[in-house]
């Protein structure tokens, strides 16, 4: 069996690290916000305290998982459902 090469003959490269895990903790879309806003800057951050402190997204609450799948970035791009705190 031989070993599938891209174009100029070198090995594919994997598209993500090993430890890449999809995010799946955010509302919408993160870019598609206000220009210039983050989630660390939206009234729909949650601040999860365990041992740690874990970012999610408490508009997205039922896809909270244990893991870091639903975390989300305080710096991300913010989405389409982004709102400045009350
Ligand atoms: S911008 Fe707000 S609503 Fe959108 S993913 Fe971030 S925390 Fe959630």
């Amino acid at each position: 069996m031989t070993e599938q090469s891209d174009l100029f003959g070198a090995p594919p490269q994997p598209l993500r690290g090993r430890h890449y895990v999809r995010p799946r903790g955010y509302a919408g879309t993160p870019g598609r916000g206000p220009a210039g806003a983050a989630c660390r800057t939206c009234r729909h951050l949650a601040r999860v305290e365990c041992a740690k402190t874990y970012l999610k997204c408490g508009l997205a609450r039922e896809r909270w998982t244990g893991g870091r799948a639903s975390d989300v970035l305080a710096g991300s791009p913010a989405c389409q459902f982004w709102e400045a705190p009350s």
